[in-house]
């Protein structure tokens, strides 16, 4: 704000229109900022933005406050001498002085025990440089405003797939015919969704809210579908027993792109009990997983180096490896999910087991009888060329109402595994990531193995998160 004393006569009264991005959730709409001698009186949403084209939420005309609200903080403040903890009595102080406290303390604790120092940090869009401080100052108690929001969403994804919702990717409305949204709230990419779902609907597309409330999205969607909180991960590995059960997953997809057809060691005495089998192939460079390990092929009926050219391995079944018993991992999905009946997940969630059978085989036909096929040449991560892109139409998106619950993680897993099945991911009208994603599975930044590796004065041996 312009001190009034600074005022020239000709500038007051002066207005001026400033084009910019929304700060105050991670859509990032373009906004257009009026001030009036150079204060924000009013903040709209710029039609000649792509993402939003004028649009502007409740929050985002709000912004106003970021900048005017009368609980803003705007110096440091400390408390005062003597008075009580809590009693939020402070006074305030010059940034200098700040910074020399802070540098006083700080000091002494990354040189005795960096870990007694914890850094929180709000939902700032910051946490590549808050996170790098924390890992150069050496602690590991880092923490920020996913951790009781959506963070497991991200989490799940990426560890699943490469990728997550919003800022890592999303569904493609453009071309699906099937959306499914669960667990998602209004202010969870709000107004880039809420035009594609506009669109989406105007062109014929349905529309499925699984939602406990029927509020915002699920009062527009076209089939609501209520469902108890905290049990969505019943529901997926319903479906996915349904759709393993009905024979509806896109086995191309899954040969393919997924580790489904490769085999497991099931052989109790040894150590790799439980793993993948691998062969002696040296390991690739980098992080990334290697591809050193088996699929069972159908063609020759024996075991095969991973995409051995000719080869078609089977997705399900048990054999054995010099008396050793393997699995396909696909397999085990179908063993793994044979109890979770759709009847099992009506008593958990609440939705009818009918109802969840007719989800699963909507999903399941609409992703494989109304495929889309776009001619864009690509060549696949394997170095095989296509003349076109391919993909079952089924697309989702979720957020919070998922990821907020102790059971969020492994219930993201699930909903992974059935977009997977679908074969909807990075495929026209189902899910697609933005640069740079997807990354590596698992990711490759690693947390700190062991409390050895915090160490007085050194930078952390890993990322904090
Ligand atoms: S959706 Fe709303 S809060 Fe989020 S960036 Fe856009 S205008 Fe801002």
């Amino acid at each position: 704000m312009l001190d009034p004393a600074e005022y020239k006569e000709s500038e007051i009264g002066r207005i001026d229109v400033k084009n910019t991005t929304c700060y105050m959730c991670a859509c990032r709409c373009g906004i257009r900022v009026t001030l009036r001698d150079g204060e924000v009186r009013h903040i709209e949403g710029n039609p000649e933005h792509p993402l939003n084209k004028g649009v502007i939420c409740a929050k985002g005309a709000s912004g106003i406050m970021k900048q005017y609200s009368p609980a803003r903080l705007t110096r440091p403040l400390l408390r005062r001498k003597g008075a009580e903890r809590g009693a939020a009595d402070f006074e305030p102080i010059s940034w200098d002085r700040a910074f020399e406290i802070m540098e006083e303390r700080l000091a002494h604790l990354r040189a005795t025990d960096p870990k007694k120092f914890a850094i929180f940090t709000g939902r700032d869009q910051m946490q590549a440089l808050t996170g790098l401080f924390a890992k150069q100052f050496g602690t590991p108690n880092y923490a920020a405003h996913g951790g009781f929001c959506s963070v497991n969403m991200a989490a799940g994804m990426i560890y699943s797939i490469g990728g997550s919702f919003w800022e890592f990717g999303g569904p493609d409305l453009d071309r699906a015919k099937l959306f499914v949204m669960i667990g998602t709230a209004e202010d969870h990419h709000s107004n880039p969704l809420k035009i594609a779902i506009s669109k989406f609907k105007r062109r014929g597309g349905r529309f499925i809210s699984i939602n406990p409330v029927r509020t915002g999205y699920s009062a527009i969607a076209d089939e609501w579908v209520p469902i108890r909180p905290g049990t969505d991960g019943a529901l997926f590995l319903a479906i996915i027993h349904e759709l393993i059960k009905q024979g509806l997953y896109d086995r191309e997809f899954l040969v393919n792109y997924t580790n489904a057809a490769e085999l497991i060691d099931l052989d109790e005495s040894s150590d790799n009990y439980g793993m993948f089998i691998r062969t002696s192939r040296p390991v690739e460079e980098g992080c990334f997983d290697p591809q050193n390990k088996l699929w069972w092929d159908r063609i020759s009926n024996r075991p095969v180096d991973v995409r051995t050219e000719g080869a078609d391995p089977f997705l399900l079944g048990e054999y054995a490896i010099d008396g050793r018993p393997v699995k396909t991992a696909f397999q085990l999905l179908k063993e793994r999910v044979d109890e979770y009946t759709p009847e099992w997940a009506e008593g958990i969630t609440g939705i009818p087991a009918d109802t969840i059978r007719r989800l699963a085989h909507e999903m399941g036909v609409t992703a494989r009888d109304q495929k889309i096929e776009l001619p864009i040449q690509w060549t696949d991560v394997w170095g095989n060329e296509h003349q076109s892109v391919k993909g079952g139409p089924v697309a989702f998106h979720a957020m919070r109402g998922l990821a907020a619950h102790s059971n969020g993680f492994q219930t993201i897993r699930a909903m992974s595994v059935l977009m997977t099945m679908l074969g909807t991911i990075d495929t026209p009208g189902g899910f697609r990531h933005k640069a740079p994603f997807p990354r590596p599975i698992p990711p490759c930044p690693k947390p700190p193995k062991s409390a050895d590796d915090v160490q007085p004065n050194t930078p952390l041996n890993g990322m904090p998160l």
